[in-house]
């Protein structure tokens, strides 16, 4: 925990997320407008102005810098109950991608690049997207597939690839692009008015809301500046894994707070309606769904805030990432299955929001690493050092 937080203002403070939560941003919430980009993006903006004004933003930056100032172990708190509210990330700026592209450039940027891009994307006036993963046969699972180039020009470079799944690319003013030099992987930050940055269309995804989409890019003889190079070059690899340790955690604790509150309106439910001359609670095999959502989110809070502990000691936390990252995804996606299911028809409707809960949990087996790919990373490891299960 932060030594210069009483545990009465860390209360405090989550006491005042919490009604912002339920009182602001819930509220806000329309399913209905999900698809409507202009109506995300105004609503996000009103709510980020009234989380401003209450100090509510920017968990992890430094109280000096204008945020919050949270230890990891606070966030898990913390982002539980932003993440109640899919409009809870975006206005307490702890959203996926602007969050881990800042924590990465706050650690890499140069001094120009901090004033171009880092200070304006922490104050909400500029947007951010990553782009690392191609269509086949680039890279997915496996980084030694990148195949987007970057070829020396005087003292630049130019681009030259194929990207896809670039979250939030639709709104993005600059991106982070992944790619190829001679002296191995790379990242240089591109803006998105580049004319060789070339989006080619927003995918269309299960994903309920858009929040900029999930677009494909195509990179045509893009010719960027030596100031675009972010760190050192060849060291891309080490980079995205320092970005994607901690957004990994992020995604815990928020889903966490989003399939919580799927078996809170799953449990409300099965309390009022009857069947077969019970209350549907009072039936055991929905008492046994409510018992394993339970057992699986304790677990999954356990799981998040050891790591965060870790991360808070600046232990590396490769290997409890991982187990944490697979076996929360998985868990979160029972629990909201089992909410839809002790919902009946209502939580396959709109009317509540089941299934949007879990159309946002599915993907997140897939994206920040497959649990098949964690599960082999583990394993390999575990050989390799020993480890001791
Ligand atoms: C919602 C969402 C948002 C995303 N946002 C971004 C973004 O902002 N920027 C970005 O660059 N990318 C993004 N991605 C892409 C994401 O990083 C990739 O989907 C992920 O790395 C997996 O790559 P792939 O989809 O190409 O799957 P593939 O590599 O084609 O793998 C497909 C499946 O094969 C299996 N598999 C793969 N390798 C192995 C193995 N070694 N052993 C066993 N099984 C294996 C797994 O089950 C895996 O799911 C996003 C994806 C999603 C779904």
């Amino acid at each position: 925990m932060s030594l210069t937080r009483s545990h009465e203002d860390f209360a405090a403070l989550i006491q005042n997320a919490r009604e912002f939560i339920d009182n602001e941003a819930i509220p806000r919430e329309d399913l209905r407008a999900a698809h409507d980009g202009a109506a995300m993006e105004q609503v996000t903006r009103l709510l980020r102005d009234m989380a401003v004004e209450r100090g509510l933003t920017s968990p992890r930056r430094a109280v000096a810098d204008g945020g919050l100032g949270l230890s990891w172990e606070e966030c898990c708190t913390y982002l539980e109950v932003a993440g109640r509210s899919y409009l809870g990330p975006g206005a307490l700026q702890c959203a996926a991608p602007g969050q881990p592209d800042i924590a990465a450039l706050d650690q890499l940027a140069s001094p120009a690049q901090r004033q171009r891009y880092l200070e304006p994307l922490i104050r909400g006036d500029l947007r951010s997207t990553f782009a690392m993963t191609e269509p086949t046969p680039g890279v997915g699972s496996d980084p030694r597939m990148l195949s987007t180039r970057a070829t020396r020009s005087g003292d630049g470079w130019v681009l030259n690839g194929h990207k896809w799944f670039a979250s939030a690319a639709g709104r993005a003013d600059f991106a982070i692009v992944v790619a190829r030099s001679d002296a191995g992987v790379t990242w240089f930050l591109v803006d998105t008015s580049n004319p060789g940055f070339q989006v080619v269309r927003d995918v269309p995804s299960m994903d309920p809301f858009d929040f900029g989409g999930h677009a494909e890019i195509k990179l045509v003889n893009c010719a960027v500046g030596p100031e675009s190079l972010v760190g050192e070059e060849g060291k891309g690899l080490e980079y995205a894994q320092l970005r994607l340790e901690g957004a990994r955690l992020f995604h815990c604790m928020r889903l966490v707070g989003l399939s919580s509150r799927a078996m809170d309106v799953a449990q409300d439910y099965v309390a009022q309606r009857e069947s077969h001359g019970a209350r549907l609670s009072e039936h055991q095999m929905v008492q046994a769904m409510v018992a394993n959502a339970h057992i699986d989110l304790y677990a999954s809070r356990l799981m998040t805030l050891d790591t965060a502990r870790r991360l808070d000691r600046g232990e590396s936390i490769r290997h409890e990432s991982s187990m944490t990252k697979v076996f929360v995804s998985e868990a979160v996606n029972r629990v909201a299955d089992s909410a839809v299911q002790m919902t009946g028809a209502l939580g396959i409707s709109e009317d509540v929001p089941l299934s949007m809960i879990l159309r946002t949990l599915r993907p997140f087996r897939i994206y920040d690493g497959a649990s098949e790919v964690h599960r082999a990373a583990i394993a390999k490891r575990a050989f390799r050092h020993r480890l001791h299960a």
